[in-house]
């Protein structure tokens, strides 16, 4: 587990800087527009609560890269990443729910209202706070893999290993997350190779000997993907041997990038709990961060399913969570004392300096 708890160490100066005395407050600010925001969105604009929802740098998150998307339940055709992107806004804003573009770059939770400042200039207080911002996928920053991802390229087996039915596909990677791609793509791949760039896994002994003992895996040592070939799908992948700098084409249908995932947690780090990776940590069952009133969910708090559905799960979570807090402090009259820019900037100095004191 790891937090700087409520200080003032690593924080970014532009919060400090702003002026929050007429700053527009919110019921509830929803952090991202993927599957776990809009979600949050719907169920909390349903509950009255009027939700302002920040869009983040990706409009819409991660399905926005992919095309078909089959196993979301309620599209027994299967439907396109962005179009059920478009669906999810629709459905959030026809009850009100309000979205703008802008990214939260600074957040005070060191007292209620909380202190979110957008595009490190826009004020804004909420009374609660659901950060919904998802998670990026780590990509080779190959020449060509942004040009196919999502026709043939992939971060998530679990998401498109189905359309690589009696094909061969390659994995790059050496940890259990890797492992667990090659495994799970055997069920359709005709065989899978796993590219790895050290001479031995990183993965778990058991993980290791699962996809040893696999017959469809077949393991490429010392060996890194330069490129991804291919006009309008995959067709291969340029091959270096690290070892020797010799080159070879290998052709696979498809190629499945398989070396980790970045929570995009930056900015609430400084106050909420996070796993060594950045993941925010809630109480179990629930969407709780440390911080009481502020909920996490989705991508950005869960790297053990990632998907779509358990997203829009958790955003759902976190909108009964936040309603329940807000009624519950409402009844009890005990949230929001607010507290003045001066005694903000007090608060703020006072935590510098206990740091300064104990480090
Ligand atoms: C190529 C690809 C294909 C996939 N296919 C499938 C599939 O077929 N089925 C499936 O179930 N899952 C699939 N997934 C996984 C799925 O997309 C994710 O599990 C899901 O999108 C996570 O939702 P989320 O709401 O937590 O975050 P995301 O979708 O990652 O959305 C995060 C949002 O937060 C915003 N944001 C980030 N930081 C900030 C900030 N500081 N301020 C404001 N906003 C911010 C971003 O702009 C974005 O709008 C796929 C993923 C990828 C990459």
């Amino acid at each position: 587990m790891q937090t700087n708890g409520h200080t003032k160490n690593g924080h970014a100066l532009p919060l400090d800087a702003a002026d929050f005395s007429d700053a527009e407050e919110r019921q509830v600010v929803i952090i991202g527009t993927g599957p776990a925001g809009w979600t949050a969105a719907l169920y909390t604009a349903r509950a009255g609560l009027e939700p302002l929802v920040y869009q983040g740098s990706e409009p819409g998150g991660q399905l926005m890269t992919t095309s078909d998307v089959e196993n979301y339940p309620g599209y027994p055709e299967g439907v396109l990443g962005p179009q059920m992107m478009d669906d999810f806004e629709d459905q959030a804003t026809r009850f009100g729910a309000e979205v703008r573009s802008g990214r939260v770059t600074d957040v005070d939770f060191s007292g209620r209202p909380f202190r979110l400042l957008v595009d490190e200039e826009t004020p804004v207080r909420a009374r609660a706070v659901i950060i919904a911002t998802g998670a990026s996928a780590k990509y080779l920053g190959l020449e060509n893999e942004q040009r196919l991802l999502g026709r043939g390229v992939s971060a998530c087996a679990t998401c498109d290993g189905a359309f690589f039915k009696d094909q061969e596909v390659a994995v790059v990677g050496g940890g259990d997350s890797a492992m667990e791609e090659a495994l799970f793509l055997t069920r359709f791949a005709s065989k899978v190779h796993v590219l790895h760039r050290r001479d031995e896994l990183r993965a778990s002994e058991i993980m290791a000997e699962r996809a040893f003992d696999n017959e469809k895996i077949t393991f490429r040592w010392s060996q890194e993907v330069r490129d991804v070939l291919g006009e309008e799908t995959v067709e291969g992948v340029l091959v270096e041997k690290n070892k020797t700098g010799e080159t070879y084409e290998l052709p696979v249908e498809g190629l499945f990038i398989a070396i980790g995932h970045t929570p995009n947690t930056a900015p609430f780090a400084p106050w909420l709990e996070t796993d060594a990776d950045g993941y925010l940590l809630t109480e179990p069952d629930s969407t709780h961060t440390n911080v009481e009133g502020v909920f996490a969910s989705g991508d950005a708090q869960d790297h053990v399913y990632r998907q779509a559905v358990t997203a829009a799960g958790t955003g759902c979570m976190a909108a009964i969570d936040a309603e329940r807090f807000l009624a519950e402090a409402d009844a009890n009259s005990e949230i929001d004392e607010e507290r003045t820019e001066t005694e903000y900037h007090e608060a703020a100095a006072q935590d510098s300096e206990e740091q300064a004191t104990l480090s």
